[in-house]
């Protein structure tokens, strides 16, 4: 059975030229980077080229990038250092619907005894500029919104969010994991502080990430030791996945208009077909703003997770609206501060494409969602 990935959103094929960079890495070009002979020393260029390449993508010098392990570390990296530099501030601001990597650290934080200002969305997953302008403080150590959110796809206004934090003399981050190569931006240009991104998202592999560090802005490192990364993370270098990372990067500059235009086209044929053939489904979130691969339906009175075990029998990929959490579906925070329906949230399906995504995968869900919603439905606990 062939396999429809449409969880791009998850986690992303790792692109053939991806691993055709890396594999000399892997093999004869094992050298430490920071060894003092030629060996070392040709990997250590290497790793520069590619965190050229990754300020390219990102519009920002090479030592404003910073390699970390992933998303989750640049996120936890991104806050520690705003709080360890202004001890005196005791305030953060972030939104309802982050990712755990935020979520979970400002509510560690909270823990230790800051004030987190958590702000709301509205039925579309839209956040309320006006609300913020209000929650933001000169005592405010940092504002983390993120550039655009995993499960419904929504982009956020970040760049006027940080030009509103500047004023105010207030730090600004972003966690861009699911915006890179998809939104472009270029940040030398915007008031964005700190900026977090994941190459599994990006067809690099699992395991390597990029925090953006304005120049000007002061660091504590999260991870000491070493002087690697200009002693801002310890640790020698994962020469190979960096090495990656910058090929994925140098991908996503070269391709992203045609990519954004083509995936998207994709993302709208899907949605429309399905909008179509299922009675009574919606999409959720901010359809005028979106990422274009991104598209969240929800399907009334069925079980998401139900829907994804019947899709995996076709070998359909999605996720769900909603998670286990011991032993009831609870569904997903970002869709409960939405307020979304409950009998709504509970069958809401994310699909998530790339660029590898194909017009006959799309129109094989068209034609099998039909069914596996009709057969549920006629199974459902859930009644009008
Ligand atoms: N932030 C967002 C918005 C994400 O979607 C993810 C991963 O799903 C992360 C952070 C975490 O990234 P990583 O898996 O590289 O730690």
């Amino acid at each position: 059975m062939k396999t429809i990935y449409l969880d791009n959103n998850a986690t992303t094929a790792v692109a053939p030229e991806v691993r055709d960079a890396m594999l000399p890495y892997l093999t004869d070009l094992y050298g430490n980077p920071s060894s003092m002979h030629t060996f070392g020393g040709q990997v250590g260029r290497a790793v520069e080229d590619a965190r050229e390449k990754m300020a390219a993508l990102l519009g920002a010098q090479p030592e404003e990038i910073l390699f970390t392990s992933c998303g989750s570390e640049s996120d936890n990296t991104a806050i520690w250092s705003a709080l360890q530099t202004q001890p005196e501030k005791r305030r953060i601001i972030t939104t309802r619907v982050e990712h755990p990597a935020i979520l979970n650290v400002c509510q560690y934080w909270e823990r230790q005894g800051y004030h987190v200002t958590y702000l709301g969305v509205d039925g579309k997953g839209r956040l309320d500029l006006d609300e913020y302008a209000e929650a933001l403080s000169e005592d405010t150590a940092l504002v983390s919104v993120m550039m655009a959110n995993n499960e419904v796809g929504n982009i956020y206004p970040v760049q006027r969010m940080a030009e509103m934090a500047r004023e105010k003399g207030v730090l600004f981050h972003t966690d861009a994991v699911q915006a890179v190569g998809k939104v472009p931006f270029r940040l030398s240009e915007t008031a964005i502080d700190m900026l977090s991104l994941s190459g599994h998202k990006l067809h690099a592999p699992k395991g390597i990430g990029v925090l953006y560090i304005r120049k000007g802005v002061r660091f504590r490192p999260f991870l000491r030791g070493g002087h690697q990364e200009r002693g801002r993370r310890a640790g020698t270098e994962n020469v190979p996945y960096i090495i990656g990372m910058g090929e994925a990067a140098r991908l996503a500059a070269e391709n992203m208009e045609a990519e954004r235009r083509d995936v998207a086209r994709l993302r709208d044929r899907l949605e429309s077909g399905l909008l179509k053939a299922v009675p009574d489904c919606m999409v959720n979130g901010d359809v005028e703003n979106r990422l274009p691969n991104t598209s969240n339906i929800a399907f009334k009175n069925v079980e998401g997770e139900a829907i994804l075990l019947m899709l995996d029998r076709l070998g359909i990929c999605a996720s769900s609206g909603s998670a286990c959490t011991s032993g009831s579906l609870e569904p997903s925070h970002v869709l409960r501060a939405m307020g979304v329906p409950f009998n709504y949230a509970h069958g809401s399906v994310r699909l998530s494409l790339s660029r590898y995504t194909t017009e006959e995968e799309v129109d094989f869900v068209i034609a099998h969602m039909p069914d596996v919603i009709k057969t549920l439905r006629a199974l459902s606990p859930f009644k009008d």
